[in-house]
């Protein structure tokens, strides 16, 4: 802050995005001053996302696991799940992540306001909280809001209908879970509670799980979860009518039934930006036609010194998404010549087995009319996967017939989250199949696949028929 009491950059929300940002302006010189509404730092990723939905899914893998390698002669008794507990160690992992935060806020003498920011001009943010009204004056701003979980229109209120904040609180196991919405938070749900006792029923309007990915990728999930859970594609809900046995759900679809009455219904249908009540059209800051705040590369928006980050200017909406847009706002406020230009932004469900992709995807490559190789390696030959029990999984690379190079590629499988990144790498580097198929891979390892079904493009295949030279 300057002797005016004027701060070099104020940023409106202390989430991934926001707090990046705050840090990386402050690392830069800068003052800042850091305004969010909640008592914890983190947002939702770090308080009711990202890290308690994998705290959870850990617990559930864990018991996936030890019942399935019955299959090795291995045989565990039946868990006894302490919810409580679990929901200790939920909390635990968010208290340390947050308290890290604070002390890193507190190393770079960041100044950190807690209450809810709203904007008075262009130079002032006014922030009410803890019983008191301060203004903030600024230089720059950087705005972080974040997201919420889209309502669907006609859902009464009733505490058995939840979002995906009531769903990580585990207040209940429903023996009949009703999830409307086959997307990544639907299913990272349902395998959270199906591994704690409820039976899953999934409703999803379009076609397939998990829309934006390719269909092929996603079949090796689909085919395990749908021996487990009532799996509902290309179905509408149409009524929802809470009473004392139940809840009462209407569907409109082929195989759906008429109606079903289930023990509680999570919401789980995409996320819309907060940008309600904080002055944003008042300052002159622009929206695009779905409600996101406009915003270009370098992260400015219509209005010259206020800038935007993460969820609130669009999709992806993503925790690696934010964080890298943070430090492009820091770094072009402090003058550098930074912009938001990633070739791709990795998208990866939690799921058992996990879903990852980046780069374009098949249906994306066709859309676009590109001339593409395939290489598309299934886990059933590869060593690793099959030692570990992974084998329904399936590694897919396309690159681009004119250039050769990767334009994208998707992994369904044992870790295919971390896997994935080494495709990221390619892509930024603009491999091609013969620089994958030449770069050692250890053996035997689920990597292998990568270089495996480069290898089917380049033609040196020996782990599975190379294909026809046609
Ligand atoms: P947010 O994290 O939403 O933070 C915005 C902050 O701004 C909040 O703390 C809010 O309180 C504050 N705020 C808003 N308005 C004001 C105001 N006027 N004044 C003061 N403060 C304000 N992403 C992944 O990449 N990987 C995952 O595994 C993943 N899992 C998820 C699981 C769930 C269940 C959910 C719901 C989301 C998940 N996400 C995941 C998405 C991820 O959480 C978001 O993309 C990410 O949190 C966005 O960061 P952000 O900084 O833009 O906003
Ligand atoms: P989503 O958009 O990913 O999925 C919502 C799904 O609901 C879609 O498949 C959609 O077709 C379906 N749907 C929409 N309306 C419906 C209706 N009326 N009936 C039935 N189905 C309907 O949204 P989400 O799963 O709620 O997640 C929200 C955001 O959070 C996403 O942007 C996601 O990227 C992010 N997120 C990421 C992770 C991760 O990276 N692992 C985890 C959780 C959330």
């Amino acid at each position: 802050m300057d002797d005016a009491g004027i701060f070099d950059v104020v940023v409106l929300g202390g989430g991934p995005g926001g707090y990046t940002a705050a840090f990386r302006a402050a690392d830069l010189g800068l003052s800042v001053c850091l305004v969010e509404q909640q008592e914890r730092l983190g947002g939702v990723c770090l308080n009711v996302g990202c890290i308690p939905s994998k705290t959870l899914l850990h617990a559930a893998a864990v018991i996936e696991e030890a019942s399935e390698i019955a299959d090795y002669g291995v045989r565990f008794q039946q868990p006894k799940v302490d919810v409580e507990k679990l929901l200790g160690k939920k909390n635990e992992v968010i208290e340390q992540l947050t308290g890290g935060l604070d002390g890193l806020c507190k190393a770079r003498k960041i100044t950190r306001m807690r209450g809810k920011g709203v904007f008075k001009d262009t130079t002032t943010l006014t922030v009410t909280g803890d019983g008191k009204e301060e203004d903030v004056r600024f230089v720059n701003a950087i705005v972080a809001t974040g997201s919420y979980p889209f309502v669907l229109p006609g859902v009464p209120e009733d505490p058995r209908i939840w979002d995906s904040t009531d769903a990580l609180e585990l207040a209940s196991i429903p023996k009949r879970f009703l999830i409307i919405g086959g997307g990544i938070i639907g299913l990272e749900m349902a395998q959270i509670y199906s591994a704690l006792g409820a039976e899953i029923t999934i409703v999803e309007m379009l076609e397939q799980l998990i829309p934006p990915a390719d269909k092929d990728l996603v079949q090796p999930l689909f085919l395990k979860l749908k021996k487990k859970y009532t799996i509902m594609t290309k179905t509408k809900v149409t009524d929802i009518c809470p009473s004392d046995s139940g809840i009462t759900v209407s569907f409109e679809g082929k195989k759906a039934p008429e109606k079903a009455e289930y023990d509680a219904v999570l919401v789980a249908v995409g996320r819309r930006p907060n940008t309600a009540d904080m002055g944003f059209e008042q300052v002159g800051l622009n929206l695009d036609e779905r409600g996101f705040l406009l915003a270009d590369e370098k992260q400015r928006t219509s209005v010259a010194n206020i800038y935007a980050i993460g969820d609130v200017i669009g999709e992806p909406m993503l925790a690696h998404k934010a964080t890298h847009e943070g430090k492009v706002a820091a770094e072009v406020i402090a003058g550098h010549d930074a912009s938001f230009t990633p070739m791709t932004i990795p998208s990866v469900a939690y799921t058992i087995p996990e879903v990852a992709w980046m780069g374009l995807t098949e249906k994306e490559a066709k859309a676009l009319k590109i001339d593409f190789d395939k290489g598309k390696f299934p886990w059933g030959a590869s060593g690793r996967a099959l030692s570990a029990g992974a084998s329904a999984g399936v590694t897919k690379v396309l690159f681009d017939k004119k250039s050769g190079r990767i334009i994208g590629a998707g992994i369904c499988g044992l870790n295919a989250g971390e896997l994935i990144h080494e495709a990221v790498l390619a892509l930024e580097m603009g491999a091609t199949a013969e620089d994958i198929s030449l770069t050692v891979h250890a053996h035997p390892t689920l990597a292998e696949t990568f270089a495996f079904a480069a290898e089917i493009v380049d033609g040196s295949i020996t782990d599975v028929m190379p294909p026809k030279k046609k």
